[in-house]
């Protein structure tokens, strides 16, 4: 990484530093990297979506969130920025390894925020794989996955890695990512989360997000978070 300008924010955002950016309604308002500004100004996102509004400024000083917005909210860019910014503050390397696991329900859904993630952090230096399950190459696949900085998973496939590649280690994670956790419940994934759960380190963010707030996610977010902002964002439609 080149080194950092100074006018950059470095180090955690101080709790004090939330009510600055609390009210900040573009992308360009919040303390972030140039060169996460960069990736979206080339992407094209200028204003901020009611869920990114609301959760931002909290996940940006690494606070846990559980986040309910309805599908098409914008979930996304709530979860890549702060993995983008908390990486690059802590000048993330090749040599540190996993980082961040953003969990995802589907093959499909996961293949598109990876996308998201690669273009908004375009300019960064960090390394990201899609772990999904239905490919061939597993075998690569696992001798590739320690050198990665962040993860795009499905939970099956998390969960293989976790059990069978011999120099899989997350010891290091900062941020966790549950994306659509009404859904990963859904689709049966509870039992393989919570075995996931139990083997990452507590130490660290975790940002949970959600289309529908059911008993489910609940019970998944009081062994998740720790200490959440709860924010629901429903517009009127
Ligand atoms: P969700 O995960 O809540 O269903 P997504 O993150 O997939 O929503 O975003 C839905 C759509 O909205 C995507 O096409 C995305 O590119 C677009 N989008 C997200 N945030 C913004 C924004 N701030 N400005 C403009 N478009 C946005
Ligand atoms: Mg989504």
């Amino acid at each position: 990484l080149p080194p950092l300008p100074s006018n950059e924010p470095i180090g955690r955002l101080e709790d004090a530093s939330f009510s600055r950016y609390a009210g900040a309604t573009k992308f360009d308002q919040l303390p972030i990297s140039q060169r996460t500004r960069d990736g979206l100004r080339d992407a094209k996102y200028v204003e901020m979506t009611d869920i990114q509004r609301a959760s931002l400024p909290h996940a940006l000083c690494e606070r846990d969130i559980l986040g309910a917005a309805k599908t098409g909210s914008g979930k996304t860019l709530a979860f890549v920025i702060p993995i983008l910014e908390k990486l690059y503050r802590e000048r993330w390397g090749p040599e540190d390894g996993v980082g961040s696991i953003i969990i995802s329900p589907t093959r499909e859904l996961a293949g598109q925020l990876f996308d998201v993630l690669r273009s908004v952090g375009k300019h960064h230096n960090f390394s990201a794989g899609l772990l999904i399950g239905g490919r061939k190459d597993v075998d690569t696949e696992k001798e590739r996955v320690h050198e990665l900085n962040i993860l795009v998973c499905t939970p099956g496939r998390l969960l293989q890695h976790m059990d069978e590649t011999p120099n899989f280690e997350c010891s290091q994670l900062q941020v966790l990512v549950l994306d659509e956790a009404d859904r990963i419940l859904d689709v049966g994934f509870k039992k393989a989360l919570n075995a996931i759960i139990s083997q990452l380190p507590r130490n660290r963010q975790t940002l949970l997000f959600s289309a529908t707030q059911t008993k489910s996610v609940q019970d998944l977010a009081r062994l998740s978070l720790k200490d959440p902002e709860y924010l629901s964002v429903h517009e009127e439609s």
